[in-house]
């Protein structure tokens, strides 16, 4: 008879984008005239950029002939996408080597899957609010205790609260965790910390002894010079660090699928090395990212794409700056939007997050994300996205103005 994975049973239902989507419809279904701005879900809205186009055709068609059809592809990714990476980080001062590049299917599974070298006993920090996957991945793998319905915490999670009282900023925990996850710039705040307050955490970790899984899906929409771009401009992070990308957000991918993840040889736990321990995962349970994809990725390095990409990301910043400064002027109290694609503002009159996402809904016709969804400290507080059309984000603040 076979048995279950019993941690599958701990966790809590996901139900924040499918409530959002349920009040969504009913909410359209009683009023069929009313027009809704969606600016909830984190997911990119323009299209790709000419120059991933020209790759991706160009891949295409070497599929179609036998002399350059391209079959599996190697384990770690082709060398010509993990080289493109290695000089983007060189551009950064960063020294990566190519075999220290694990290319993927994005992020998200990267993030998820990482947690498996690491022993069931090891303990979790994460911001609080946090991004999710960090979380019920170590739950379905058995390592988060047990979770409490009332409190909305794991008992054997370390949270590091993120609010208005701390800047956004994590403090080093009182406990001593095993495995920190940071995500910078974060979603859900939109807020991040200086590059000398990140390099604190790489010395902070490389005393005590943890890792640091540290997500740098949005780097591309930092504006301000004092944010560190990877997590290996600081010295000794190369001993402490795990690097995950995406090309999700700074290239529109969502849908194209490509990310990779840096596992520095100098990363080890006694003489083992995790470089080591990923590749052998890596290559047991991936067989690589398509070629076509692989190309598109390429010519996000290539100098056409960069210039386009960069345009991409300041269409979107723009949503930003409209959004943030449109909510102050109409009295709000906002946070993030400069080096991030997402608004994080307080809910007015102690509204609770789910209050005012009705309010918002019902009476400005527009979706935005309950900050609660996120983490019990996320309550209170509600994000908007930029990955909106301007002329949509335009008219939603108008509404939101006129509330
Ligand atoms: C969007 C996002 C990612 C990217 O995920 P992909 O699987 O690469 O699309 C990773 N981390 C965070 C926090 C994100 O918001």
């Amino acid at each position: 008879m076979f048995q279950l994975n019993e941690n599958f049973q701990k966790l809590p239902g996901s139900y924040l984008f499918s409530t959002i989507g349920k009040k969504v419809n009913a909410y359209t279904q009683a009023n069929p005239d009313k027009k809704i701005i969606r600016l909830g879900i984190g997911d990119v809205t323009q299209p790709l950029a000419p120059a991933i186009i020209e790759a991706l055709h160009k891949a295409v068609d070497e599929m179609a002939a036998a002399e350059t059809f391209h079959g599996y592809a190697p384990d770690l990714g082709y060398e010509f996408l993990r080289n493109a990476i290695v000089s983007d980080y060189k551009e950064r001062g960063c020294d990566i080597s190519p075999d220290e590049v694990f290319v993927s299917d994005g992020a998200k599974s990267d993030s998820g899957n990482i947690q498996e070298i690491f022993s069931v006993n090891n303990r979790i920090a994460v911001c609080d609010p946090v991004y999710p996957v960090y979380v019920d991945s170590n739950a379905m793998a058995g390592r988060t205790g047990d979770y409490n319905k009332e409190t909305e915490m794991w008992s054997n999670v370390i949270y590091m609260p993120c609010t208005m009282e701390n800047d956004f900023v994590p403090e080093f925990p009182k406990e001593t965790p095993d495995i920190i996850y940071l995500c910078l710039p974060n979603n859900p705040t939109g807020t991040t910390i200086t590059k000398e307050q990140l390099c604190e955490w790489v010395d902070y970790a490389n005393r005590v002894g943890a890792v640091i899984i540290y997500d740098a899906a949005y780097e591309a929409y930092i504006s301000e010079d004092n944010v560190a771009h990877s997590i290996y401009e600081c010295e000794g992070a190369k001993t402490c660090a795990i690097e995950l990308k995406s090309f999700s957000k700074n290239a529109g991918f969502t849908g194209v699928r490509l990310g990779y993840t840096i596992v520095p040889k100098e990363l080890k736990s006694g003489d083992v090395s995790l470089n080591a321990m990923w590749a052998r995962r890596h290559g047991t349970k991936f067989n690589g990212a398509p070629y076509i994809v692989q190309r598109a990725g390429e010519a996000v390095f290539s100098r056409e794409g960069k210039a386009q990409l960069k345009e991409q990301v300041a269409y979107y910043m723009k949503n930003a700056s409209e959004i943030k400064t449109g909510l102050k002027d109409a009295g709000y109290t906002v946070f993030g939007g400069v080096n991030a694609p997402y608004i994080w503002l307080k809910t007015p009159e102690r509204m609770t997050s789910w209050e005012f996402f009705d309010y918002l809904l019902e009476n400005a016709n527009v979706v935005g994300t309950p900050g609660s969804g996120f983490g019990p400290s996320g309550e209170g507080y509600f994000r908007l996205t930029a990955f909106g059309s301007y002329e949509n984000t335009l008219a939603a603040l108008e509404r939101i103005r006129k509330l």
